[in-house]
């Protein structure tokens, strides 16, 4: 029988006791304290990784991924709401884990009160006692369950299976916090009559930062706040490349380039890309980081620019606006608007492509119009 804790401290279950007692004495007391109501906590699964929400909306994915210790998307608000059921909210929404009761999935939800948005937590032996199930407030045979598929959902409460076992630990570092508008230091010395473009090009670059950011990161990871534009004679090869020195993100220009394209801000997105991801401490190939820095540039800060025709030997992986095209394509096609940041916050696996549309990214490529 699975007996329910509630918040009142002296009431302890007889389920609690017993499976405290079982470790013997000296740590029959070692029951795991309630949550702190309205703090923050990570919540990890016995059967590995975090639960994670994917976006602030409404309706956001609740689902596992790898632990990572500076993701925002990791932190939940925990809060008593009550006869012992708990919300576990979005932080800075009121958007709660939800139980939908037709299909048992579970989504993050406008908090309404709801029963199927309220959870009653039974603390378990797993884990030295510090292991906790999650029952549905509407039906507490019901519990958050880590899906095989990586997605959060219910299934009938086992107290011995860790995709039902989780962990909450309170935040200790704070949020990191979407990007604001940045602080940019430029340095024209190397091309004094450049300074008024750069400038103007500052603006731009510094206002559309906070979108870029939206659009890969949402604050899954801090993004720099401060980073430095330098006209370099050195950079011959290409237009611009970013880098870091002393511990400042730096972006490099192109001076003869710069001349001769005087209207083109979109190689200075591109780079910015590079400067907010810069400390993404998840992994990717470089030709997907390349194509998410087109990505945002083609499709986003200059929509419609993209390149539409590839020759035989470009494919999804040539980076690039190929990887652009590819980004844009399998996220329109398949419904997925957050697809570039999903690849910016896990690590990268070709795996990807086929648990989101079914397909591999050569299928995917094969069948893309070019
Ligand atoms: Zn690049």
């Amino acid at each position: 029988m699975i007996t329910r804790r509630t918040a009142a401290a002296t009431v302890l279950s007889a389920a609690t006791f017993v499976s405290a007692m079982a470790f013997g004495a000296g740590s029959a007391s070692a029951a795991e304290p309630l949550p702190s109501s309205g703090t923050e906590y990570r919540i990890s699964s016995y059967a590995g990784g975090a639960l994670q929400w994917d976006s602030r909306n409404a309706g956001s994915n609740v689902v596992v991924r790898d632990w990572n210790e500076s993701s925002a998307q990791q932190i939940w608000s925990v809060r008593d709401e009550g006869n012992g059921a708990w919300s576990v909210k979005v932080p800075g929404t009121n958007n709660a884990v939800d139980r939908d009761r037709g299909k048992n999935t579970v989504g993050a939800w406008n908090y309404i009160g709801a029963d199927n948005q309220k959870w009653w937590l039974e603390n378990t032996s797993m884990g030295n006692g510090r292991a906790w199930l999650l029952h549905s407030a509407s039906d507490g045979n019901l519990c958050l369950t880590r899906g095989a598929d990586l997605n959060a959902r219910v299934a009938s409460c086992d107290a011995g299976d860790p995709a039902q076992s989780w962990n909450l630990d309170r935040t200790t570092g704070t949020t990191p916090p979407s990007a604001n508008r940045p602080t940019i230091d430029l340095d024209y010395s190397q091309a004094p009559d450049l300074g008024p473009w750069l400038e103007q090009q500052k603006r731009t670059v510094a206002d559309y930062y906070p979108t870029i950011s939206d659009l890969i990161t949402k604050g899954a990871f801090g993004a720099p706040t401060y980073f430095k534009i330098i006209l370099d004679p050195t950079v011959k090869a290409n237009p611009a490349y970013t880098t870091v020195r002393n511990g400042v993100k730096e972006i490099h220009v192109n001076i003869d380039y710069t001349r001769g394209n005087r209207n083109d801000t979109g190689f200075l997105v591109h780079e910015a890309v590079h400067v907010a991801v810069w400390d993404n401490p998840t992994s990717r190939p470089w030709w997907l980081g390349e194509g998410l820095a087109d990505w945002v540039r083609d499709y986003n800060f200059q929509p419609g620019t993209g390149a539409q025709h590839f020759g035989p030997t470009t494919t999804y992986d040539s980076g690039y606006q190929a990887t652009a095209r590819f980004i844009d394509h399998v996220s329109k096609t398949y419904a997925k608007p957050d697809l570039a940041h999903l690849l910016n916050t896990v690590n990268y696996s070709d795996q990807i492509w086929v648990q989101l549309t079914g397909k591999n990214a050569q299928q995917l490529w094969n069948e893309m119009p070019k």
